[in-house]
């Protein structure tokens, strides 16, 4: 499972665009639901936004103090200055962003398939926690909210 950051008042982008299964020379049928007739299946999204893995989602919203247990919420436009300094504090310290990383962990049991957890280091949570400031300060921008579901 994973959770999308977004701000729906964001314009809409074409995130990804590949040829329908179901074309035939790079054309469909116009009552193909997958393309309608275009031969082009494409994928559109809120400018910014991006997907997290539950886990790394939470890691996320425990660093900039949020309960990282509510996998979907928002903040208004009015309250995203202080999420926004929130992150700013976070970005700043490796030593806080150290507090919520995840070391990677391997479960085996006899009988049983091998399951792998990714881990979450410093720099990756740096990295997530940029893109969550960059769609905060694209949102203020277009004075909307930010959501995650
Ligand atoms: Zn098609």
């Amino acid at each position: 499972m994973s959770v999308t950051f977004f701000s729906p008042q964001a314009p809409k982008v074409l995130q990804d665009e590949f040829e329908c299964f179901r074309s035939v020379n790079g054309s469909c049928e116009s009552s193909c639901p997958h393309c309608r007739g275009e031969g082009k299946v494409r994928f559109y999204g809120h400018e910014g936004e991006f997907n997290l893995s539950n886990a790394n989602a939470r890691a996320v919203l425990a660093a900039i103090h949020e309960d990282p247990e509510e996998l979907v919420g928002g903040w208004v436009p009015e309250q995203l200055s202080d999420v926004r300094g929130r992150i700013l504090r976070m970005l700043n310290s490796e030593r806080k962003r150290n507090a919520h990383t995840r070391a990677p962990v391997v479960l085996e049991a006899p009988g049983k398939p091998r399951m792998y957890g990714a881990g979450l280091n410093e720099g990756m949570l740096k990295c997530r926690l940029e893109a969550l400031l960059s769609l905060i300060c694209k949102a203020q921008e277009n004075r909307g909210e930010v959501v995650w579901s």
